[in-house]
């Protein structure tokens, strides 16, 4: 493992594993420590029971390699075995197997460098945050990726909600969340460039954040960078079910920010009733099915507001997994266009019961019904009395109000299968499919009885009159209705509030 070159070399090079055991040591090595082989290096070189401790500001070289991917780590740690002696510590990761290199320093000298600017010179952002939030270390790169004025001194031991607002809104509210996937490369725009970023325990109590940035990622060149961050469209990158890239429209379609996005759960914006066919979805995604799939789902956005979304999603390889690319389209409005158009044709605006139209289009059929199978029905069609009183007495509002009142009196007083409408101001018709004329004026005769009885708001009683007519062979829409009309007629000059049932 150590060659006789690293053998001879006049400062101490110990070979470690990543459970911070002492593989070998060189001569000088032994000679400061003594035949150390096997234990912790913690507890040889610096008198720790702990790899890092709560306390400890630094950063611990041997966890950032492992996570991080980099190769090799300069700092300087403060090591306490012998006195307190400043060492230059080059940690290079060889497979599994850390080479420590230690030079000693001599404090006096001017070119002392400590570990915040080593960290300054690496190329990656880097952020360390304790496990209470607190910023233990913040190097230059990270303050020049995101443009930030402040030194990093001014951010040292600071709560990192205190600072945030420092911080870009992309990535602003990472810190805190504790669903961030461990050591998983997310990216992020920003400005005109991409992050990537990644979150590593760098022990049980600090946690290390890395940016780095890249003007043309794997994501593609320029006019592609810049399609995603025109397009009206919502593109989005999800493994395992995962954001792990979205780009602004994305974001703003589900009223939050990238940063809050990245690493998140999808399922967390997907309204409940949807979430099977997403989870569907991405499944055969991971498994790495090859398929292209167009679906129309509901998202909750961050403020809580409900949009209609149209996806169009495939499965890509990234990173060597198998995920899903897809876009999405906000459709919220054509939805609820759709919806009114569909409602106006149909449901009369004031009560929300059927309309004329809908009415006649029923009675066709059931017509038709009738003269196919010799079902009968009849229809029964009613008038508020002297509602012209009301609308002067107590102006149209009420008027309005009185119309919505009685139409949920009359509904509940009639079967689900009984077609009800509004036949226009304040006639109503109900179709009622049944056998004996008896029953049609029974059903009439409970409807007129119940709004006799029932007081209204401010008017109190309100009566109705009713034309009944009943289906005879050979009748057409026009001829039953003449029929009800006639009878209501008949109801009305008879004095009003009563039945009157065609022959
Ligand atoms: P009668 O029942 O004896 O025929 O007397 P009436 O006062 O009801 O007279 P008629 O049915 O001919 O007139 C209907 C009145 O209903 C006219 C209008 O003032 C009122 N009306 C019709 N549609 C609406 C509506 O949508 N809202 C309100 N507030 N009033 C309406
Ligand atoms: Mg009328
Ligand atoms: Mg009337």
């Amino acid at each position: 493992m150590m060659n006789q070159w690293e053998y001879d070399k006049d400062y101490p090079v110990v070979f470690i594993d990543k459970d911070f055991n002492i593989l070998s040591l060189n001569r000088r090595a032994v000679q400061e420590y003594g035949e150390v082989v096997g234990e912790k290096c913690y507890r040889v070189f610096n008198g720790y029971e702990t790899p890092c401790d709560e306390n400890s500001p630094y950063v611990c070289p041997i966890k950032v390699l492992q996570n991080s991917g980099l190769r090799n780590f300069t700092g300087v740690y403060i090591f306490n075995r012998k006195g307190k002696k400043y060492i230059s510590l080059t940690v290079r990761k060889e497979g599994d197997i850390f080479c420590q290199e230690q030079v000693e320093l001599d404090k006096d000298r001017p070119d002392i460098v400590d570990i915040k600017s080593v960290l300054s010179n690496l190329y990656e952002g880097i952020i360390v945050l304790d496990q209470r939030g607190k910023v233990k270390i913040i190097n230059r790169k990270f303050l020049s990726i995101f443009r930030i004025r402040e030194s990093a001194d001014y951010f040292i031991e600071k709560d990192i909600n205190e600072v945030k607002h420092l911080f870009p809104e992309s990535i602003r509210d990472i810190f805190e969340r504790e669903e961030f996937p461990e050591n998983e490369e997310l990216v992020v725009h920003y400005s005109d460039k991409y992050l990537i970023i990644k979150k590593v325990s760098i022990n049980s109590c600090h946690k290390l954040w890395s940016f780095i940035e890249k003007k043309d990622v794997d994501l593609g060149d320029e006019i592609f960078r810049i399609l995603l961050e025109t397009t009206p469209v919502g593109i989005f990158l999800q493994c395992n079910g995962r954001f792990m890239y979205v780009n602004p429209t994305m974001s703003s379609i589900l009223e939050t920010t990238p940063g809050e996005l990245i690493g998140t759960n999808v399922y967390r914006y997907i309204y409940p009733d949807d979430r099977p066919k997403v989870s569907e979805v991405v499944r055969r995604r991971k498994k790495g099915e090859r398929f292209i799939e167009r679906y129309t789902i509901r998202v909750v956005t961050g403020t809580g507001k409900i949009r209609w979304v149209e996806i169009t999603s495939e499965t890509i390889m990234f990173k060597g997994k198998y995920c899903g690319i897809g876009s999405v389209i906000d459709i919220t409005d054509r939805k609820k266009l759709e919806e009114n158009l569909r409602k106006l044709a149909t449901v009369d605006q004031l009560t929300g019961i059927y309309n004329r139209y809908a009415f006649e289009k029923f009675l066709e059929e059931e017509i038709n019904r009738a003269e196919r199978y010799g079902s009968s029905f009849s229809i029964i069609m009613f008038d508020i009395d002297n509602f012209k009183d009301v609308n002067d007495m107590y102006g149209h509002q009420v008027g309005d109000r009185i119309l919505k009142e009685l139409v949920n009196i009359v509904r509940s007083s009639i079967r689900k299968s009984d077609i009800f409408a509004r036949w226009g101001g304040e006639e109503f018709m109900i179709l009622v499919p049944i056998k004996e004329k008896q029953d049609a004026y029974r059903i009439a005769e409970k409807i007129r009885e119940k709004i006799e009885k029932h007081r209204f708001d401010n008017v109190g009683k309100i009566t109705v009159s009713i034309g009944v007519s009943f289906y005879k062979k050979g009748d057409s829409i026009k001829t039953i209705i003449r029929r009800a009309d006639t009878a209501l007629y008949q109801a009305k000059k008879s004095g009003k509030n009563m039945t009157v049932v065609a022959d």
